[in-house]
């Protein structure tokens, strides 16, 4: 594998070819208009200017990692790409729509990837004529510093595409984990999103207070964050989707949402990105 190339230039798109260039891949960023592309293009270097100051890269790789990244918004360029990884809006028929077209414009060997969250790499694949080919490859925000990678298995998908995706992961100086079946939340989500939303529900009953359910995680369990001061970090209109997708894949009440978190959403309390969540950020 030596050519990749990542759709969508976003948040995670734009993270997801700095590495793979980092790694010494050559990388199409692909997204609808040039303007877009160019805000995912100017992110890299911002994020590389940033390693500079930290003394941990030098002006030279800088331009070669630079280098090895090419903008386009012509899907017909990605003909003869070895892995493309998919990182555009989640939404499913956005999502069947572009694997539709992949699956006629790639070679027959190229892997596709798929960095969804939620949705299921098995309906994604389904659109595909070569559905073993397809796989979930799943960054973790921000991707330039967050290790891990899942690779999630549809019901399809072979080894010997895991295997690739496995070498492709360690090229580019992250872990993978191998999630052997296609279910909602994959690994970390399914572990995490309950974890966080039972903190809401702990918050809500009056049984602590916000402060002293973070201190006992953090002190207690050994975690970085509490879960009250991650879920503002993660967003709580992100958190709520995810409980959400848990909730209605499962109909299982053990992922019902907390009213609480539903209500600021709605009011706006989303987090450091508003300026206020649990926590308020606007001073
Ligand atoms: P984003 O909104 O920052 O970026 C999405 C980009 O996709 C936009 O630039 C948009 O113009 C582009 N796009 C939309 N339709 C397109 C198309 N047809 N072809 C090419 N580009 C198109 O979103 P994001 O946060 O980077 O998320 C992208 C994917 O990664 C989603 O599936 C999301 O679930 C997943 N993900 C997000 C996070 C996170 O923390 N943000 C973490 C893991 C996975």
């Amino acid at each position: 594998m030596r050519k990749i190339a990542v759709l969508g230039a976003g948040k995670m798109g734009a993270g997801i070819a700095q590495v793979a260039s980092q790694g010494g891949y050559s990388v199409i960023l692909r997204d609808l208009q040039m303007g877009l592309v160019n805000v995912g293009l100017q992110t890299i270097e911002n994020n590389l200017d940033k390693e500079i100051k930290k003394g941990n890269i030098e002006i030279p790789q800088k331009q070669q990692i630079m280098g090895r990244i090419r903008g386009t918004t012509d899907l017909a360029e990605l003909s003869d790409v070895d892995l493309v990884v998919e990182a555009v809006v989640e939404n499913i028929a956005i999502k069947k729509q572009i694997f539709a077209e992949l699956d006629n414009i790639c070679a027959p060997h190229t892997l596709l990837a798929t960095n969804t969250s939620s949705l299921s790499i098995t309906e994604i694949a389904s659109v595909t004529k070569n559905p073993e080919r397809v796989l979930g490859m799943h960054f973790f925000n921000p991707v330039p510093s967050v290790k891990l990678v899942e690779l999630v298995k549809g019901i399809e998908t072979t080894d010997e595409i895991i295997c690739k995706a496995k070498s492709f992961v360690t090229n580019i100086d992250k872990k993978h984990v191998v999630v052997k079946k296609d279910s909602p939340g994959f690994l970390v989500n399914r572990l995490l999103v309950p974890y966080l939303n039972e903190a809401i529900f702990i918050y809500a009953e009056g049984i602590a207070s916000k402060e002293d359910i973070d201190t006992a995680m953090k002190l207690g369990a050994g975690l970085p964050q509490g879960p009250l001061e991650l879920a503002d970090i993660i967003g709580l209109d992100t958190l709520y989707s995810e409980v959400l997708a848990l909730y209605n894949e499962f109909k299982d009440p053990k992922y019902r949402p907390h009213p609480l978190l539903s209500t600021m959403v709605r009011g706006g309390y989303i987090g450091r990105k508003s300026g206020k969540g649990f926590y308020n950020y606007s001073d």
